[in-house]
């Protein structure tokens, strides 16, 4: 503590961190020490980490979880002694070397040394401009853990609580990435089929988890073409929510201001790049996580626990039980073939659970058939099973025809953004599990489970896309992805 910055009350991890805890146990009221303090300078230069070494307390989790779990190894212990600290190669910015910006090393960490690049002033100045339309956009696994940041058990699903607060917040409408992910599924779903039958690139792999997206691009850039070209749910909505609603409203998209609530720290770089824009314009202008919507909920005041249920507006926030499994590691998969079953078949799937795709180990593997054929699956999750799906692949030892891959160990309800629980609460809760089993449940009491059945869906189809894979839907919906080199050194 004697060579720490000790500035809580301006902290990210006030409350929630481990040191706090530590000097409350050992009754340290009084820094008896003062001498000199290591000086590290902040690395704020990319869209989505913050590193404050001043803070780091040399644990080496995050070293640990880069190396181990995720196997990408973008940081390390250098120096000796009292000048000891992480970095990176050549002590460059997280920014220019192979970080993929999963922001596992955030939930890791036990103090304020690591954070998400903040937003949320950005949001509070476009909500306080009279002029700009603010939409806001929640992801799946946010309404799963959001209720931990005001004390509520893990797992709760705080969907209508949710809402309530985005509404006082001022947000002029309030919708539901759920809604992206069926939109999301229409044309994954159809660019498989497509793939399958007419002899394209298999396997497919999905391009949802933007971690993931950014992995590929800097470690297989030469199996590129075996990612799906749909965009992530939120940038499709935005681009939904930028042209077909902002028509259909008479609202400016110049105007518009997408707000994005993602488990996700990854989403702030990727709603910046260039190959997503959509007459020049960026589908979603904000990402902030859902600790950051927890900030914004405390700073307003807001008694989240106590808050009303209310429900996502309408025409654009009905949404599928297929887009809510969308948070959880096989999720897409499943919902993929909930709607890709009924397109080859053209029979109605009765079973819609696909238990071989569900559950927490790292890699699964299945086999459903479809109609005649069986159609070999694989769903991988964190970014050292994805390594191992690849190399299967590279080597031609894969016979999948469908793969999914997402950044995070368990998919998005684990992702970088969402509630820090101490190593304490980690090894008394199965976190992973209680917060899928509430997106499990959310889709199990929906009444529409596919998302083809969506009636936003079947609308907007209707008026304004015509059918997946149209010339309209590729022109917003889909995009490509290049080679990126590992380090700008
Ligand atoms: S990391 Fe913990 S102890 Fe250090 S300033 Fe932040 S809240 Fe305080
Ligand atoms: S964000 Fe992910 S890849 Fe980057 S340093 Fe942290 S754990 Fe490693
Ligand atoms: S996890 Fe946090 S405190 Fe521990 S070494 Fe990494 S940055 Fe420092």
């Amino acid at each position: 503590m004697s060579n720490h910055q000790r500035d809580c009350l301006t902290c990210t991890r006030n409350g929630n961190c481990e040191l706090q805890t530590l000097a409350m146990q050992f009754n340290v009221t009084d820094v008896e020490y003062e001498g000199e303090k290591t000086k590290h300078k902040i690395d704020d230069l990319s869209p989505s980490i913050v590193r404050d070494f001043n803070k780091c307390i040399l644990c080496r989790r995050c070293i640990s979880t880069c190396k181990n779990i995720q196997k990408i190894g973008a940081i390390d212990c250098v120096n000796r002694g009292f000048n000891s600290c992480v970095s990176t190669v050549g002590d460059n910015s997280l920014n220019d070397v192979n970080c993929t910006f999963c922001g596992q090393c955030i939930t890791a960490c036990p103090v304020g040394a690591l954070r998400e690049k903040d937003s949320t002033d950005v949001v509070w100045e476009k909500l306080k401009d009279e002029d700009t339309f603010v939409v806001v956009q929640t992801a799946p696994a946010v309404r799963a853990a959001l209720g931990e940041e005001f004390g509520m058990k893990i797992g709760t699903n705080v969907t209508g609580k949710m809402v309530t607060s985005l509404k006082i917040l001022g947000f002029d409408r309030v919708f539901d990435t759920n809604t992206g992910a069926d939109l999301t599924i229409m044309e994954e779903a159809n660019e498989f089929v497509e793939r399958f039958t007419n002899g394209g690139t298999l396997p497919m792999i999905t391009s949802c988890s933007p971690g993931w997206v950014k992995y590929i691009e800097m470690n297989y850039p030469e199996l590129l073409d075996h990612l799906s070209s749909c965009k992530s749910p939120h940038e499709m909505f935005g681009a939904i929510l930028k042209t077909y609603y902002a028509e259909k409203e008479n609202i400016d998209p110049k105007k518009m201001f997408v707000v994005s609530v993602m488990p996700c720290i990854a989403k702030k770089f990727e709603r910046q790049r260039e190959e997503l824009k959509n007459n020049e314009l960026d589908n979603v202008d904000a990402v902030i996580t859902t600790r950051e919507l927890a900030r914004m909920i405390k700073q307003a005041n807001i008694d989240f626990v106590e808050l009303e249920d209310s429900n996502f507006d309408s025409p654009m926030g009905e949404a599928s039980g297929a887009g809510a499994i969308f948070g959880v590691t096989g999720g897409v998969m499943e919902a993929a073939l909930r709607t890709a079953y009924e397109t080859i078949t053209g029979t109605e799937l009765k079973e819609l659970n696909f238990e071989a795709v569900r559950g927490q180990k790292g890699i699964k593997k299945a086999s459903i058939k479809i109609g005649d054929v069986d159609v070999k699956v694989a769903v991988a999750s964190g970014l050292s099973n994805a390594r191992k799906i690849m190399e299967e692949i590279k080597s031609g030892k894969a016979d999948y025809q469908f793969v999914e891959i997402m950044a995070c160990p368990g998919g998005c309800i684990m992702g970088g953004g969402q509630p820090i629980k101490t190593s304490k609460q980690r090894s008394k809760y199965d976190v992973k599990k209680l917060r899928a089993d509430c997106l499990y449940s959310i889709d199990e009491k929906s009444v529409v489970r596919k998302s083809h059945e969506n009636p936003v869906m079947i609308k907007l189809y209707e008026e304004y896309l015509e059918k997946p894979g149209s010339h309209k839907a590729h022109e917003l919906l889909h995009t490509t992805y290049h080679k990126r080199e590992k380090y700008k050194l």
